[in-house]
């Protein structure tokens, strides 16, 4: 027989019956299916807080196979928060480069501070002060509450946003339905006090594996039997995609800089830019202008989350006279171009670079 979490017109309706057998189903096959993951904890370990705030951070908008090798060079090089804490920033976003969304590690290194220096290097449990901390918000807090300390808490990420849409068969796209969403999960965890980070981290995995974005494979879903989208065979409708708008676009010039020692110049990019504290190569300001995509050997597309972007590559060679740049700037030797920690987009231009004179 179906649930009765259904959504009606008085509001949402989930007795206690369903809620404990659903967080049964959940746990009794996270039991059997968890993901193995560097952060997580295996059974019987107390999960360690710095991980999970540092994973958590990490996948803030980057999925797990990105994250797994940048988590493990960040534990290797700072295996405690005292030690990420005392880091050089210019270290930290060097080994950040290439995870995207830049701000991130210059919160993360600002929130190891502010835990050492007000909380003595120990997390706080409560939401209230963890949302008080760098680049810690609504989610990411909730995630540490539960998942690190085995708190009551709501984790609603991405991917347990898809199942409740599809339990609940709800027919808004996503974006329109957060909070609806965020509260029927909400029916589920509130005033669950035992294996609350087990739960939320069941959920995830069932999201990332069984009821995935396409094609949900429901015939081995735990929760089946509450699912209002299964019932009505429109799990692959749900949930509801939304017109994506169409992203601004801009322009400008990335410069390949190459001297007589066989060298390439970078720069440190000015705070306030985008991509700001990272290192690069020597770029125009980028103005807002339309193109049209075509391959071209001496242009570079990215996509930033807000906008897209075209860089023609100017190449040039530093010879006497030459205009020295105004930022902070240093020369690498091409052979080494690789172990410049640098963003996506200059990775690009090395990659364009190094294949042209290759030919
Ligand atoms: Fe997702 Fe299918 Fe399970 Fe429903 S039955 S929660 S659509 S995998």
């Amino acid at each position: 027989m179906k649930s009765t979490m259904t959504v009606s017109n008085k509001g949402f309706n989930t007795p206690d019956s369903d809620i404990n057998s659903f967080r049964k189903k959940m746990l009794n096959w996270y039991d059997k299916n968890q993901r193995t993951m560097p952060w997580r904890a295996t059974k019987g370990q107390k999960p360690n807080a710095y991980h999970v705030w540092l994973s958590e951070v990490m996948l803030q908008q980057t999925t797990v196979a990105t994250v797994g090798a940048y988590f493990i060079k960040f534990i290797a090089r700072w295996p405690t928060i005292f030690d990420l804490a005392k880091a050089d920033r210019d270290d930290v976003m060097h080994e950040w480069a290439g995870l995207g969304y830049y701000a991130r590690a210059r919160n993360l290194h600002k929130c190891a501070q502010q835990v050492v220096e007000q909380y003595d290097g120990v997390f706080p449990q409560d939401e209230k002060s963890l949302q008080a901390l760098s680049g810690i918000g609504t989610y990411t807090s909730a995630s540490i509450r539960s998942i690190a300390f085995d708190k009551e808490s709501n984790v609603v990420d991405g991917n347990i946003e898809r199942i409740f849409a599809r339990l609940y068969a709800i027919k808004q796209p996503l974006q329109d339905s957060k909070k609806d969403l965020k509260k029927l999960a909400g029916f589920l965890t509130l005033n669950q006090k035992k294996r609350t980070g087990d739960y939320a981290q069941a959920l995830m995995d069932l999201g990332a594996t069984v009821c995935t974005p396409q094609s949900p494979k429901c015939l081995v879903c735990p929760i089946q039997s509450f699912c209002l989208a299964n019932s009505k065979n429109l799990q692959n409708d749900i949930p509801v995609k939304k017109k994506k708008p169409i992203k601004p676009q801009k322009v400008g010039e990335v410069f390949w800089i190459t001297n007589d020692k066989g060298e390439v110049l970078f720069e440190k990019r000015d705070e306030k830019e985008m991509l700001g504290g990272m290192i690069g190569l020597p770029t125009t300001p980028w103005k807002s202008a339309n193109f049209i995509k075509k391959p071209n050997k001496a242009i570079v597309y990215h996509s930033f989350t807000h906008f897209d972007l075209k860089l023609g590559v100017i190449e040039q060679r530093h010879e006497k006279g030459f205009k020295k740049p105004e930022k902070e700037h240093f020369w690498v030797q091409s052979s080494k171009l690789g172990e410049v920690g640098v963003p996506t987009l200059f990775k690009k231009v090395i990659r364009l670079m190094n294949t042209k004179e290759n030919l």
